[in-house]
């Protein structure tokens, strides 16, 4: 006799994960930083020398090689060393 294999747990819809509470206080600019690849080669430049984004803009979110700076030269930069990223991210 074949019994259906069919596990239907019910999970109860109110699985809120109040870890939110903490992501709250990561700025935007901080969650690209962290899912970023930094220290990458400028897609734009990549033809250049110093071509490494290793400047956040925080007014756009974007990685920044030091080619990419001046149009950005108004809004609020972050430069990003390896040093410094450890350091400024201790929350
Ligand atoms: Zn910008
Ligand atoms: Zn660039």
């Amino acid at each position: 006799m074949e019994e259906s294999g069919q596990a239907e747990s019910e999970q109860p819809l109110q699985s809120f994960n109040t870890h939110e509470a903490g992501l709250a206080s990561i700025p935007r600019w901080l969650e690209v930083l962290l899912a970023k690849e930094f220290f990458n080669s400028c897609l734009v430049h990549e033809a250049e020398k110093k071509n490494e984004e290793n400047t956040l803009c925080l007014d756009c979110c974007t990685g920044l090689c030091s080619h990419c700076l001046p149009p950005h030269k108004a809004h609020n930069l972050l430069q990003v060393n390896f040093a410094n990223v450890i350091t400024q991210t201790t929350f």
